[in-house]
């Protein structure tokens, strides 16, 4: 599902350039669920940024069910995200003005999909994220938790093959993030839905499959938490 190959990132700061990311290799099979874990300033932010065609790397390929996007041009890895890559903000980044299911329809208003449809998608999900009672109201008028559901929904609504989610429970206390947790792997079990999801907490990465572990730009090896020990 996603192949990184040799990635490699450095940003311009005045004249020098600040390595951030060095030479990377992994890849995430179709319906895994994988937690890219490290501290402060590791690179993760980046990485995932890079591998949703957010930004371009300095060197090194990335491929999405089979397309290396870094080398899309423009306007074909804008259509490329916004029908293949799903992304979860730290801080939900929902539309003040709009209702939760106009929130969650958003991206099927860009693919032209009749109202009737957007309304149908954006209702079973938001059954399926536990807030479908909630669809007429307006994000100020829920809680983080339930900002964060409307978010998740909005990140499948267009079917995605992959879901990146950058610190997803950075902003709520201890027991919602448990819950969005219990989302994020319950979507993952039964909807197969694959998932890459930065923390900087131990006890969120514990709950998934598989640990990559970034320090100082390089991914540490042997940090695969099931399977062989060692
Ligand atoms: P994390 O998400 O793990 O906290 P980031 O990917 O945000 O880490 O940042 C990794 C390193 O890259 C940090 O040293 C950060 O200061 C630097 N960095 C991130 N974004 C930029 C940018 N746009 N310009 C210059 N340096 C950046
Ligand atoms: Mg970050």
């Amino acid at each position: 599902m996603l192949a990184i190959e040799r990635l490699s990132h450095s940003f311009r700061t005045g004249q020098e350039d600040t390595p951030v990311l060095h030479e990377l290799s992994f890849r995430v099979e179709q319906g895994e669920m994988v937690a890219l874990l490290g501290s402060s300033g590791s690179g993760k932010s980046t990485l995932l940024n890079l591998m949703a065609g957010l930004m371009k790397p300095t060197r090194g390929s990335i491929s999405i069910a089979g397309q290396a996007i870094e080398k899309m041009s423009e306007n074909r890895l804008a259509e490329f995200r916004r029908t293949h890559i799903g992304f979860i903000f730290q801080s939900y980044e929902l539309i003040a003005h709009l209702t939760v299911r106009e929130n969650v329809e958003l991206p099927l208003v860009f693919q032209s999909v009749a109202a009737s449809e957007r309304k149908q998608r954006a209702m079973a999900l938001l059954q399926q994220v536990g807030i479908g009672d909630k669809s007429d109201l307006f994000p100020s008028q829920l809680s983080g938790g339930q900002q964060q559901r409307v978010s998740i929904a909005r990140s499948l609504i267009t079917k995605p093959a992959i879901v990146f989610a950058d610190e997803p429970t950075g902003n709520l206390d201890t027991k919602t993030e448990g819950e969005i947790i219990d989302l994020l792997i319950d979507l993952n079990e039964n909807s197969g839905i694959t998932f890459v999801i930065v923390t900087h907490e131990h006890e969120v990465a514990r709950r998934t499959r598989r640990i990559l572990q970034l320090r100082d730009g390089y991914l540490l090896e042997g940090n695969e938490q099931d399977g062989e020990t060692g």
